[in-house]
């Protein structure tokens, strides 16, 4: 079901809302792009509504998988892949490595995302982000933090169930990526095309490296 059907047509999500969140001045109703969308009249900035962005690292060492163990509710004691929410002001990709650093003292960067889950909740939606990662510190470092993470470790990934409850996406991704499969890669800032005057800066995935070929062939100038 399109769980957006479910909403009355003039009653946007998040309809509790009543001052611009970029210059304090009052939201209005108004048609924009097909629905009555929260607006302000004063700087033109439209709702569309919240958002969260998950984090999660698959990283394999010597044919094991880094995975660790939920310190806190929700899903206390449950293992899981080594994850978090990005901050306001931080990339997705800057989350997952600090995330990683924080719950197992690993340093690792991301080189692809895996898979992308969108999950629509009552009161926002929330995009899950799956990233492939390497190591770019010794494996040695790896001690969990004892808050976030109970334990943290290299596990046999055809033996997750002898750790206990594990999280059903992170199981269903170590099951069937490993982070040298590729997916979306990402694009050096030189190769970006220019970015947006307002964002401070731009991180940019995309599915492969265009091929010369392909440049040549589309080339009018
Ligand atoms: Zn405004």
């Amino acid at each position: 079901m399109n769980p957006l059907s479910c909403l009355p047509p003039d009653q946007p999500a998040n309809a509790e809302e009543r001052f611009c969140s970029r210059c304090g001045s009052g939201l209005t109703l108004r048609a924009e792009g097909g629905r009555n969308r929260l607006a302000c009249s004063r700087c033109g900035h439209i709702v569309f509504g919240r958002f969260s962005v998950g984090v999660g690292g698959l990283l394999t060492h010597e044919g094991r998988v880094l995975v660790v163990q939920r310190g806190h509710d929700p899903g206390k004691g449950r293992w899981t892949l080594p994850g978090g929410f990005a901050e306001e002001d931080e990339s997705p990709e800057a989350a997952i490595t600090r995330e990683v650093r924080e719950e197992t003292g690993l340093e690792a960067e991301p080189c692809c995302i895996l898979a992308i889950r969108h999950a629509q909740g009552d009161h926002d939606q929330n995009l899950y982000m799956v990233f492939g990662l390497r190591l770019t510190g010794p494996a040695a470092a790896l001690k969990p933090d004892g808050h976030e993470t109970t334990q943290a470790l290299f596990a046999d990934p055809h033996r997750l169930d002898q750790l206990g409850a594990f999280g059903m996406i992170s199981k269903w991704i170590i099951h069937r990526f490993s982070p040298e499969d590729g997916g979306l890669a990402l694009v050096p800032p030189a190769d970006q095309p220019v970015t947006v005057p307002s964002h401070r800066w731009t991180t940019l995935f995309a599915a492969h490296q265009p091929h010369p070929k392909t440049l040549q062939g589309t080339h009018h100038g």
